[in-house]
């Protein structure tokens, strides 16, 4: 069986038994009983279901990290092929099946070869999604248990061509928040306001004055970010003014710095509005994801390893950056290293959107992943 059979065969697997983040169970045996078929060490329950195997090989005292994710989506598949989910409900709408067959596929191949010198750490994540998998894996020790020099991702990206590789050093990717905001006031009869306060004029103006974080408080060129609010929701009703109203929204910004101003701006433009109408407020910020940020030069050994994998003209090194967050945000604030984004593909095929009940991997791209996997480890841990 060649190298794309197999991998192809284990994705196609993945697929049709995909798992919701935290519960990725089978997943995790799955991988982990590969691991140790091809003779690695291997780690299970790291964070969860996260699977950690290690590869040896010389004497070198250098080491490496590659991770994927195992995570699916709450999505009922629409496709009908032979490997669609056979999970009502679930499906691989992000790719992650490929991810984790191309790493397996990677230690199967480096396990063969033995063709570097130093250690290879082989980490499959669970929960990407929700922003929970790689914060639990490091809270269990992933970098203190073991030391790496550097650590690397990929993932998989509808509309880019089949097989090319996009990246960029900094920031690549956007941090995203949540924030919740009530405003408790007196409501009342609708014919009577002045009894009252009414948090919907309250809230109209907060909404408005948010808009003013991005265009007065943020640089244009240095702190690009998106605030929005995503949802508005009062206790009201035809002839009574509401005692509350909740905003609820969503940011996206690429630097911690400017993630630190809209947390603090947001607070103060509602403190201020809800202190100038007299009613109270509760105020909520969550970071789920924080910016993707490329150590500079690992994002040149991953562009490197890339080009040798699929020539110089495949590869785009400072592509722009994309408004979409990854949770391999927080490894990279423990380690320095770099994400990458392979094409999925555009058109018919492989281009339809991650999170799209019609999304499927492009199988045609396993072997480049892998081979990108390969020929890091074989440059970064030459022999
Ligand atoms: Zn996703
Ligand atoms: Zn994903």
């Amino acid at each position: 069986m060649t190298l794309q059979q197999m991998v192809t065969e284990w994705r196609h697997h993945l697929h049709q038994y995909p798992e919701f983040g935290t519960e990725e169970f089978k997943t995790a045996a799955f991988v982990a009983n590969k691991l140790q078929e091809f003779g690695l060490e291997v780690h299970t329950g790291i964070g969860g279901t996260g699977v950690v195997g290690i590869l040896k090989n010389g004497t070198s005292k250098r080491s490496i990290g590659l991770r994927a994710d195992m995570d699916a989506l709450r999505i009922h598949e629409e496709n009908t092929f032979c490997h669609a989910s056979k999970h009502q409900g679930a499906m691989h709408a992000c790719g992650h099946d490929g991810h984790t067959a191309m790493l397996l596929g990677a230690a199967y191949e480096l396990a063969n070869s033995k063709s570097f010198d130093g250690t290879v750490y082989f980490i499959f994540q669970p929960d990407e999604e929700r922003g929970t998998g790689a914060k639990a894996m490091i809270a269990d020790g992933l970098f203190t248990r073991w030391h790496m020099d550097a650590i690397y991702a990929m993932h998989n990206l509808p509309g880019i061509a089949e097989g090319q590789f996009v990246t960029r050093p900094r920031s690549l990717m956007a941090s995203e928040s949540s924030f919740e905001i009530v405003i408790k006031a007196t409501g009342g009869h609708a014919a009577m306001p002045h009894m009252g306060t009414d948090p919907i004029v309250v809230g109209a103006q907060v909404v408005t004055a948010l808009q003013t974080i991005v265009s007065r408080h943020l640089s244009a060129i240095d702190e690009t970010a998106v605030i929005s609010v995503t949802n508005f929701v009062t206790n009201g009703t035809v002839n009574v003014i509401p005692s509350q109203v909740t905003i609820t929204g969503d940011t996206r910004s690429f630097t911690d710095q400017a993630l630190h101003k809209i947390e603090k701006a947001i607070e103060r433009v509602v403190a201020g509005q809800c202190m100038s109408a007299g009613v109270d407020y509760q105020y909520r910020f969550n970071n789920s994801f924080l910016s993707t940020i490329n150590t500079p030069e690992e994002t040149a050994h991953a562009i490197k390893a890339a080009e040798s994998v699929v020539g110089a003209e495949n590869v785009n090194g400072s592509c722009e950056r994309f408004t979409i967050s990854e949770d391999f945000s927080f490894m990279l604030r423990e380690v320095k290293g770099c994400y990458v984004l392979v094409g999925n593909g555009v058109g018919e095929c492989g281009g339809t959107a991650l999170h799209n009940p019609l999304y499927d991997f492009n199988d045609n791209i396993l072997t480049h992943g892998v081979g990108f996997w390969k020929v890091l480890v074989e440059q970064q841990l030459s022999a």
